[in-house]
């Protein structure tokens, strides 16, 4: 091939597992922290190593979540897995502290409509309250790392204009934030979007390790990880059977099932460490143990590299 007609990707991308978050959140029904722990620790064994374990937020904000801490109490074992979880606020993330994580992840939405719908109060308001929280990790040598939800568009204002992300990347990195997850929250994000937006960013911050945090809503969220690709972006999140959604935005469903993000970049040669057929096993398994999935090509098809048996005789009307 012509080296004009390459396309030139990544060779590794780094995949953050949040079905134990944003997965579980979603989910009405009370999984029990067995079922919990349990796909935690199938998840493990895929090759994945950095996994949102869950939320500290409060058990009357999301009663799925309450048993954040046995949660995290029975993984602990585990080796060579990163855990972070996300945090609202102090009191969320000395829980976290307390829990033993060694990474918390910040909650910022990037419009005042949904920060008041998510955390009732304006974004300005919601970055001040940030500033404790970064205090509190950094005396307890717990790393944090950023993000910014409905980054993308917003389902409450629509477009997000670059220089809003602009002026709260500056000010994480005021904070000594280092890296920042952009979340299409409520899958309104699209590939020329993302790929002209990452551009800017990444000139305005060498510094910043960005990520992606898609939601496949629209069907968009594969093509707006190939654009993060092509900006050279080496982080997501994923979700195992494409669980989750966002309870303050209503019809948001389904991260990027995280069995067709290793499947598409294994296809493309971007490695990720984790083996597909065995996150297909347990995405099979959660779909089972919760009664459905969120939206998954790999339940529903399979690998490219399943081949059909060849037919016998002619194959009718195969376009
Ligand atoms: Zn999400």
């Amino acid at each position: 091939m012509s080296q004009a007609n390459e396309l030139l990707l990544p060779a590794r991308a780094t995949i953050c597992e949040v079905a134990p978050r944003d997965g579980f959140q979603a989910e009405k029904e009370w999984i029990p922290t067995e079922q919990k722990v349990r796909i935690v620790r199938e998840l493990a064994k895929t090759g994945i190593r950095y996994m949102e374990i869950t939320s500290f937020v409060h058990p009357k904000a999301i009663p799925q979540l309450k048993d954040a801490e046995e949660v995290v109490r029975q993984v602990q074992d585990l080796p060579g897995i990163h855990f972070r979880a996300l945090v609202p606020n102090v009191k969320g993330a000395q829980r976290a502290i307390d829990a033993g994580l060694k990474k918390l992840k910040l909650m910022l939405s990037a419009t005042d409509s949904h920060s008041l719908a998510n955390a009732n109060c304006r974004v300005e308001e919601a970055l001040e309250g940030l500033y404790p929280i970064v205090e509190l990790a950094a005396k307890h040598g717990v790393q944090v790392g950023g993000s910014i939800s409905v980054a993308f568009g917003c389902p409450y204002e629509g477009n997000v204009p670059v220089e809003r992300i602009m002026h709260i990347v500056e000010r994480y990195q005021a904070m000594g934030v280092n890296e920042v997850s952009l979340a299409d929250t409520t899958g309104m994000a699209n590939p020329k979007q993302v790929y002209e937006m990452l551009g800017q960013l990444k000139a305005h911050f060498p510094q910043i390790t960005f990520s992606m945090h898609l939601h496949n809503t629209r069907g968009m969220a594969l093509a707006n990880a190939v654009a993060a690709l092509q900006q050279g972006i080496t982080h997501f999140d994923s979700s195992v059977a494409g669980l989750g959604g966002c309870p303050y935005a209503p019809g948001a469903t389904g991260n990027i099932a995280t069995e067709d993000l290793v499947h598409a970049f294994a296809e493309m040669g971007v490695e990720t460490g984790i083996n597909l057929d065995a996150i297909i096993n347990v995405a099979k398994d959660v779909r089972e143990t919760l009664g459905h999935d969120g939206g998954s090509y790999m339940l529903q098809a399979g690998p490219c590299s399943q081949l059909h048996r060849k037919p016998q005789g002619q194959v009718k009307l195969e376009t």
